[in-house]
């Protein structure tokens, strides 16, 4: 499967602001990593050099034997299929219905078949969410819509899931149940690397957490051991 190598990244965003610092990361296929800092520290910048919104301004990343920065830009959205993306925003169309808003991100790989309705009914079914296929996203709460992007981002059987501030806005509860759907689909042998500054959820999660500050990669520690870095 895939592993994911960030090797000397560094960005500098157009404006000057230095967004990552000489990153240096080694991600297995199967990991589940806890990007955890202050906003400002870098976790988007680095979600974002994975999914390649952009390109790093000095050093290569590695999604397997494949340097995706110098990958052309045709190759991009093959690329992205591997990956399943949530962003800090849910980004669900609000005028189409739960169903839609999946079936969406299938039609983007060209993956419509005999099977897509039930695909899209397991997917709903594992973040429980089956019930509420036919409405709408304003008719859900905030812990739903994170359900359903989180459903959308595993539509296409991912190997790697990036995921920036899945909780974000969400009350413990809603969080809770996040974390554990995502502990869940990493139990399939999924990678995840996920950004987040709920040093609580991360605490209790038991997992590799990587620190970021201004930049820089403070620390990287097993099981949730970060200590008082941050
Ligand atoms: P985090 O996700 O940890 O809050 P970011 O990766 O968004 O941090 O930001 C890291 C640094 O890069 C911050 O100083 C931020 O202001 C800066 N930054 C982020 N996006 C841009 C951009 N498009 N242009 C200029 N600076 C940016
Ligand atoms: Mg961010």
């Amino acid at each position: 499967m895939y592993s994911v190598v960030l090797e000397n990244i560094s960005h500098v965003y157009p404006d000057g602001t230095e967004g990552l610092k000489n990153i240096n990361l080694n991600i297995k296929s199967g990991d589940f990593v806890f990007l955890l800092g202050r906003s400002g520290s870098g976790k988007s910048t680095l979600l974002n050099l994975l999914t390649k919104e952009f390109n790093p301004t000095k050093g290569k990343i590695y999604f397997g034997q494949e340097d995706i920065t110098t990958m052309e830009k045709k190759r991009i959205p093959f690329y992205r299929r591997k990956i399943g993306i949530i962003k800090e925003d849910t980004m669900l169309l609000e005028n189409k219905t739960i169903y839609d808003n999946i079936k969406i991100a299938l039609l983007a790989t060209e993956k419509i078949n005999s099977n897509t309705d039930y695909n899209i009914m397991s997917a709903l079914g594992v973040v429980g969410m089956r019930k509420k296929w036919d409405s709408f996203p304003s008719e859900l709460s905030k812990g739903e819509r994170s359900r359903v992007a989180l459903a959308r981002a595993i539509i296409n059987n991912p190997c790697v899931i990036v995921a920036d501030e899945p909780t974000a806005g969400l009350d413990n509860d809603a969080s809770w149940d996040i974390m554990n759907l995502f502990d869940e689909i990493n139990r399939r042998k999924v990678t995840i690397i996920m950004a987040t500054h709920e040093k609580d959820l991360v605490t209790i999660m038991k997992k590799r957490v990587v620190t970021l500050y201004n930049g820089s990669l403070l620390g990287d520690v097993k099981n949730g051991r970060y200590g008082d870095l941050i």
